[in-house]
């Protein structure tokens, strides 16, 4: 390969916060409302054009799990658009969660993408940006990384791992909408393990021989608009989301999926004989990529036995094992939903968020640690929403008391986290 060299060049200091957020996805915009909500001074960035990622940008269909207290319930309620409390709008959500930030106070700065760490020592000390204001810099006292793919400690040098063992992620989905559809008779499907013997047979085998490989599996989600379906049915396979060449492979594939599966519901499923595509995603949704090394990593048994551990920041999360297939349609052999059994919800520590060998940082949402198995569960927005709650609370006492993480006292965090509906 060849290499160009780039000159040295100064870049100027366009802020200097207490708190910088990078990423404004569910994860992202709970540290940040919590944070500012704690006395910091707040900055967020996000690449994009709409705070929420893949809640917005993503269009997504409704929060899954259950997930009781806290940043989360606070925006359920808000943003609940019909009678289901699950069911999402995400043109609300765009409105309403820009709204909330500004409200608390959050510098909030869209546009605008991560492109390099600034380092002392060991310690995060800023990022540098590209923006259309061209090449800045943002000094801070804390990072919170909420950028899904942990870009920011990545580059500060965190070490991670992707996937499973030989490195297998799951497929990546491009989500969109039909209208037209027929809500009286519509069938909707919120598993792959859903289906329904239709006169030509089952619905999810027809899905497997007919639709267009590596898609196959049927997920049908209504939406708060009358005759309007959110559909999760584009699929691409052996994709790694932190490859730009990987994501537009992945784009073409899943874009091209779509006027097939559209063809598929019009011809086998109740209700969608009429229906049309009316939206998708802006971007190409990316479950999983880096889940980095910290002080503890979450595995699936602390999950299914729903441990509580004593340094616990988030509470109350319930979710089954949602691993797609790493290498077609359908449900990894690993996953669990219908067998899936947890006797009472679970908790997720501190030590969790904090990244070995860098220090100024915190992770936060689907980057944090845990197993391939475990991140199946705890990806989903209601969860990575309250991961960000207890991490802007916890960066907010960092920088108050100008503690390091595991200096500050759990007890203290707990009763921050206690007074803002968090509990055990
Ligand atoms: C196709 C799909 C379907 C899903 N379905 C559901 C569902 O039905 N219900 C559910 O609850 N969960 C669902 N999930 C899971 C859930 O949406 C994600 O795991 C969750 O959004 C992760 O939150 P996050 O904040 O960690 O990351 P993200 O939502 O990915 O947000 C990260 C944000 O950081 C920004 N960012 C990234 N890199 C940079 C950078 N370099 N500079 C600046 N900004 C940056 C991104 O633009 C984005 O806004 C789904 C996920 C996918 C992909």
């Amino acid at each position: 390969m060849n290499y160009v060299t780039e000159p040295s060049r100064q870049i100027p200091v366009v802020a200097e916060t207490d708190v910088l957020v990078v990423g404004g996805g569910p994860a992202g915009f709970g540290a940040a409302l919590y944070a500012a909500r704690t006395g910091s001074k707040v900055m967020l960035i996000e690449q994009y054009g709409a705070i929420g990622g893949v809640a917005t940008s993503g269009i997504m269909s409704h929060w899954t799990g259950r997930q009781e207290g806290g940043c989360f319930a606070e925006l359920r309620e808000k943003a609940r658009d019909c009678e289901s409390e699950q069911v999402i709008n995400p043109e609300k959500l765009r409105i309403l969660m820009l709204d909330m930030l500004y409200k608390a106070g959050v510098d909030v700065q869209l546009y605008t993408a991560f492109s390099d760490v600034i380092m002392d020592g060991n310690r995060v000390a800023g990022v540098i940006t590209e923006s259309k204001s061209g090449r800045e810099a943002i000094t801070c006292k804390m990072l919170i990384d909420s950028t899904g793919d942990g870009d920011v400690a990545a580059r500060a040098g965190a070490p991670f791992e992707k996937g499973r063992d030989d490195g297998g992620m799951q497929p990546m989905t491009i989500m969109f909408k039909v209208a037209g559809v027929d809500m009286d008779r519509a069938m909707f499907f919120w598993g792959m393990e859903d289906t329904v013997q239709l006169p030509e047979g089952d619905l999810q085998t027809l899905g497997r021989e007919k639709l267009p490989k590596p898609a196959g599996h049927i997920l049908l989600y209504p939406s708060s608009i009358p005759g309007v379906v959110t559909i999760n049915m584009t699929n691409a396979i052996d994709m790694d989301g932190t490859n730009v060449r990987d994501l537009n492979h992945a784009e073409y594939i899943c874009r091209n999926q779509i006027p097939e599966i559209i063809e598929f519901l019009q011809r086998y499923v109740p209700g969608y004989e009429g229906c049309y595509l009316i939206d998708s995603a802006d971007v190409i949704g990316v479950r999983e990529t880096r889940r980095f090394e910290a002080q503890y990593q979450l595995n699936e048994d602390d999950i299914s036995q729903a441990r509580v551990f004593d340094d616990w920041v988030v509470t109350k999360s319930n979710f089954f094992f949602d691993l797609h297939n790493v290498e077609g349609a359908g449900l990894d052999a690993i996953a669990e939903y219908k067998t899936f059994k947890q006797p009472e919800p679970y908790t997720i520590p501190l030590r969790c968020f904090i990244p070995r060998k860098i220090e100024g940082l915190l992770l936060n949402g689907r980057n944090i640690s845990g197993t391939h198995k475990a991140h199946s569960s705890y990806r989903v927005m209601p969860i990575v929403m309250n991961m960000g709650h207890a991490m802007g609370i916890v960066a907010s006492m960092c920088v108050a008391q100008n503690k390091k993480p595991l200096e500050l006292d759990i007890d203290e965090i707990h009763e921050q986290l206690r007074r803002t509906n968090v509990t055990l």
